[in-house]
């Protein structure tokens, strides 16, 4: 019988938080591939029983399960010397190489042999049972892996190298601010690396922005949830303050002012959404916004936590994750949105608060973030119209 055995990433390291992430990471797979396999795990290991036709399927979506370090097809059989035997000839009968090495891993102390005996055995086996063959210890063609488990042993030499990290949802649930550019979607892409579930929130400004940028912010959301089935995105309706700003405020400071807006509005929605925190794409120094003195004054408005993925990434970095995790194309689509409609030639790199809070007083912003909140959408991820909640 042939299973693909699954070893877990980073949370092999967590102490008494181990069985939540394995149950998470279980029931991640699970929900997904509930259809076509049979799934059980310990404490260091999950098995999937699986047809041949399914394996790309289920390729398909271990390599957007986060929580893997490696997964590999293998070989089960008995955990008895003369079975593993056999099933090591069938394996080196299929396959050409011409250097090789065996790693035996045995958990299961009543066995025969002990790890560095076994090697022995079966290399002498493989040896005697295929022709022009040596082995190699450092750099074999073929590396057979026997585990010698309690009751089973698997034997595999294929490695599939997972996307590491920690199972989505062993974390609590984040808001991504999410706009057309590059960056926020990889920002989205590492926090839920981090274990943590998030729902997209994107500012619109229409008639500013049009129908193409929601629909840019839509295909980005798409790419995510493969990562979290549960992602939800919702637009907010930002057209009202942004122009109240426009019109009313000092033009060098129009982006400091709108990001604290944004913020704010963030920061009443984690508690209407019951998140725990916000996430974003600002990397330090990348614009006016971002700079260290720009992010002061900003994150003043709140005292929820935020996470900035990208911080201390360059925009090389940041695009490299962009291409591996596909949005890069749909970020680079030239669709206006309602940050850089608005932009000033000379946006300030070190804004003042007493500045700031005298322009702020020259808009009614309470009334309007009251009804942007109120204007809350969730929009429709598989159709092309939005409903409201
Ligand atoms: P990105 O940073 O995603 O490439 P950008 O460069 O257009 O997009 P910035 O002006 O750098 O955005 O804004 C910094 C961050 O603020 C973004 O990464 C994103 O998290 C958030 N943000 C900006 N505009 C919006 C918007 N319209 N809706 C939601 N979040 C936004
Ligand atoms: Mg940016």
């Amino acid at each position: 019988m042939k299973v693909i055995l699954i070893k877990y990433g980073e949370l092999t390291t967590k102490g008494d938080n181990k069985k939540d992430f394995i149950n998470k990471l279980y029931k991640n797979i699970f929900n997904k591939l509930k259809d076509i396999t049979y799934i059980t795990k310990t404490r260091d290991r999950m098995f999937i029983e699986f047809e041949d036709d399914d394996f790309i399927n289920i390729k398909n979506v271990l390599d957007k399960t986060f929580g893997i370090h490696s997964y590999h097809i293998a070989e089960v059989v008995n955990s008895v010397d003369e079975d593993i035997k056999n099933c090591m000839l069938k394996i080196i009968k299929n396959i050409s190489f011409k250097t090789f090495k065996i790693e035996t891993k045995r958990s299961n102390k009543n066995f025969l042999f002990n790890s560095q005996e076994y090697n022995q055995e079966l290399g002498a086996l493989v040896l005697k049972n295929k022709k022009d063959i040596t082995v190699d210890v450092h750099n074999p063609d073929k590396k057979f892996i026997v585990e010698i488990r309690d009751k089973n042993t698997y034997i595999y030499y294929e490695n599939y190298k997972g996307i590491g990290g920690y199972p989505v949802g062993v974390q609590p649930l984040g808001l991504l601010m999410l706009s057309g550019g590059i960056d926020s979607p990889v920002a989205g892409y590492l926090s839920l690396k981090r274990g943590m579930t998030i729902n997209s929130i994107y500012f619109e400004a229409r008639p500013h922005t049009s129908v193409n940028a929601l629909n840019k912010v839509k295909e980005l959301s798409k790419k995510l949830k493969e990562y979290d089935s549960n992602l939800l995105l919702y637009s907010v309706n930002f057209t009202k303050i942004q122009e109240a700003i426009y019109k009313n405020c000092r033009k060098d400071y129009l982006i400091t002012i709108m990001r604290r807006m944004m913020y704010r509005i963030m920061d009443r929605l984690c508690d209407k959404l019951n998140a725990y925190l916000f996430i974003n794409g600002e990397s330090i120094g990348q614009v006016a916004s971002q700079t260290l003195a720009s992010l002061k004054v900003i994150n003043n408005v709140t005292n929820k936590v935020i996470i900035r993925p990208c911080a201390t990434l360059d925009k090389l970095e940041i695009m490299d994750i962009a291409r591996q995790i596909k949005t890069y194309d749909i970020s680079i689509l030239p669709y206006e949105d309602c940050c850089t409609v608005f932009v000033p030639k000379h946006p300030v790199i070190n804004p003042k608060l007493e500045i700031v809070l005298e322009e702020e007083k020259k808009i009614d912003y309470e009334k309007m973030i009251d009804e942007a909140i109120d204007s809350i959408k969730i929009v429709d991820l598989d159709n092309d119209y939005s409903s409201i909640i």
